[in-house]
């Protein structure tokens, strides 16, 4: 196994961020998932976090800045980047107990006979802050409209 080969590790020095690859000669910016963002230190136990629901597949807690009575969230245990790259890379184990996870906690919390609204934010146009997968699920009032239209 060439680590270097494989485009796994990017040689120290060599001017290019690790999520710089090429690809026929093009310098493409392919995502590599970050091991040091803060919802994986949260998996690993480094930080804590206010902890709702856990599966093997999944782990829900309060967000720390809460948008609503109500606001979870609801992240995979595997190292994914978004919604995009979960619903590509995962596993029907880990798809299956992910959305089993998000339904447990809705019904835990007592929000879906009011209502209420999952979202996942993905990339630089859907504001993704944290690149670790996960869905936000906010209750508990009235959530409006689900986003602001866009100005015509
Ligand atoms: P997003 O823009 O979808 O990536 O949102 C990331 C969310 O993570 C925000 O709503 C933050 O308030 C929340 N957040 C960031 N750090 C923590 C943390 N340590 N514990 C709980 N929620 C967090």
């Amino acid at each position: 196994y060439d680590p270097k080969k494989s485009g796994a590790f990017s040689p120290v020095g060599s001017g290019f961020p690790a999520s710089m690859r090429r690809i026929r000669g093009k310098r493409i910016k392919a995502m590599s998932y970050n091991n040091e963002n803060i919802f994986a230190k949260i998996l690993r136990g480094e930080i804590p976090c206010d902890k709702v629901y856990e599966n093997d597949q999944a782990l829900a807690f309060k967000d720390i800045n809460p948008q609503a009575p109500v606001h979870i969230l609801v992240i995979p245990k595997g190292p994914y980047i978004s919604y995009a790259d979960f619903g590509q890379q995962a596993s029907d184990a880990e798809l299956a107990g992910f959305m089993r996870a998000v339904g447990e906690v809705a019904k835990q919390l007592g929000v879906t006979e009011r209502g209420s609204r999952i979202l996942s934010n993905q990339g630089e146009d859907g504001h993704q802050e944290v690149p670790h997968f996960h869905v936000h699920l906010l209750g508990g009032k009235n959530l409006g409209r689900m986003i602001k239209p866009i100005d015509k």
